[in-house]
């Protein structure tokens, strides 16, 4: 009995050494350096603690043990209580979103022009807030309180490639037909899409919600109402960097923004010239020439959930991710939507994007629903208003979202949890708020701005 607690005693000093410093040792490649001086610290501690009880007498040690298990009995019974569950109730939208209601659309209007006097006589409500923020400096102005000269010329270097891109998603389709079977298709064109440097791709049936009803920008004529047989819809997602995406709102978030972007135009074009070679119709949905509403499309093929703040959230990188689609007729095998609701549940419970928004744009309050769909809906007038005043795309809800860690062993462990258990839900929101806070008006849950990577000057 004496020589087995000694044993038991240093076999759980060595596990909680290996796991807080595995922990430690990822939050150093993280560049987090607050989660990594606690990790190391519990992990010098709590094996010190467990190391010395081996010199308590046997009586002593036993007690430790027992209360050690015990501890682990009733946390694999809160893990398994079926608590904090949600239903997904009706997502889907009844009609059709129009492209010019979308910020980006009301953004390029000219005042005078006959697009804006024929915006605002349709939606009357719109014009002064539209008006004001066209008052402000703008994305990428020099005098935008965010101004980063060289940054935003990256990022206008990237925009600029993207637009030259624009005209480019549709063409003519070869005469004659690849035959390959539908399954053997999709699997081809989904392992083509990571060869061409996607991160994550589903295949969708293309609904009607899923379509604007009428042009608002890229190519065709404006207000247009738009129609898109095509059958299917790949989805694909593109990772967007941690450390730039850490400085938000600071300028490194525009370039990164821009540069995947580009990605995502790159493989959808290299797709979609593909599959016109092999004798089916397909179009490239690229920023800022879309038809369909990227988030909606990429969930219902399977690619993860739309979260509170209004974004796709894949399991592995959250929001910090650029989505792409190309729509075909090409013969393929539709994905399942993402089982469970667990992120859902994460999103009602957490609420950090909600309380770190600049400009609080994002609901705190349940879902609710929206033209017959439960869904959150931030405010796109007030945030696109404050990327104005600052000259970047802000990104600090994407920063600071607990699902937005690296793609990892020891995330991925805690996202196991989150998706499985309400307790673990709540475990690690606890975790995410002690290991990366900085204390300041959010009363603890506002992580600490990351710096701008030193190769970017300053200014
Ligand atoms: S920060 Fe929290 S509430 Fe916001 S999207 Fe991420 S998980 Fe959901
Ligand atoms: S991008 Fe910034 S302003 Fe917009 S919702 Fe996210 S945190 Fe708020």
């Amino acid at each position: 009995m004496g020589s087995a607690t000694i044993i038991s005693l240093i076999t759980l000093g060595f596990i909680t050494l290996i796991g807080f410093g595995a922990f430690g040792l990822s939050s150093i490649g993280e560049g987090e350096r607050r989660a990594a001086r606690i990790a190391l610290g519990a992990a010098a501690f709590t094996s010190s603690l467990l190391f010395l009880a081996c010199l308590l007498p046997t009586g002593a040690r036993l007690a430790i043990l027992s209360t050690m298990v015990g501890a682990g009995v009733a946390g694999v019974i809160l893990f398994l209580l079926p608590i904090g569950r949600v239903e997904r109730g009706n997502d889907v939208p009844q009609g059709r979103f129009d492209e010019r209601d979308i910020m980006f659309a009301r953004a390029r209007l000219i005042p005078g022009s006959p697009e804006y006097e024929a915006y605002y006589a349709l939606r009357p409500k719109n014009q002064a807030g539209d008006d004001k923020t066209r008052n402000l400096p703008g994305l990428l102005s020099p005098a935008a309180s965010k101004a980063n000269l060289m940054a935003f010329a990256s990022a206008e270097a990237s925009f600029c490639l993207t637009e030259a891109l624009r005209e480019e998603v549709d063409g003519p389709v070869a005469p004659g037909r690849s035959e390959l079977a539908a399954a053997d298709m999709t699997s081809f064109v989904k392992n083509l899409a990571g060869y061409y440097g996607s991160y994550t791709v589903g295949i969708a049936e293309l609904q009607p919600y899923h379509i604007y009803s009428h042009i608002g920008r890229g190519s065709g004529e404006y207000g247009a109402p738009i129609t898109l047989d095509h059958r299917y819809a790949i989805a694909f997602t593109v990772e967007m960097d941690y450390t730039m995406m850490k400085s938000a709102p600071e300028a490194p978030v525009v370039m990164e923004s821009a540069r995947q972007y580009v990605e995502a135009a790159r493989v959808a074009l290299q797709l979609s010239y593909l599959i016109r070679g092999l004798g089916y119709p397909a179009r490239a949905h690229i920023d800022g020439n879309y038809r369909i509403i990227a988030p909606l499309v990429a969930r219902d093929a399977g690619l993860g959930e739309i979260g509170r703040m209004g974004l796709l959230m894949i399991p592995t990188l959250g929001p910090r991710v650029r989505l792409g689609v190309v729509t075909t007729d090409l013969p393929l095998i539709p994905d399942q939507r993402s089982p469970g609701t667990s992120m859902i549940a994460f999103c009602q419970i957490c609420q950090k994007c909600a309380e770190c928004c600049p400009s609080q744009s994002i609901p705190t309050n349940d879902r609710a629903e929206i033209d017959g769909a439960l869904r959150w809906r931030i405010n796109a007038d007030t945030c696109f208003r404050y990327w104005n005043v600052i000259g970047t795309d802000c990104g600090r809800c994407m920063a600071v979202c607990p699902y937005s860690h690296p793609n990892n062993p020891v995330h991925n462990l805690v996202r196991w949890g989150v998706r499985h258990s309400g307790m673990a839900r709540r475990v690690a929101l606890w975790m995410d708020d002690v290991f990366y806070p900085q204390r300041g008006p959010g009363g603890g849950r506002q992580p600490a701005h990351q710096p701008v990577p030193d190769w970017i000057p300053r200014g």
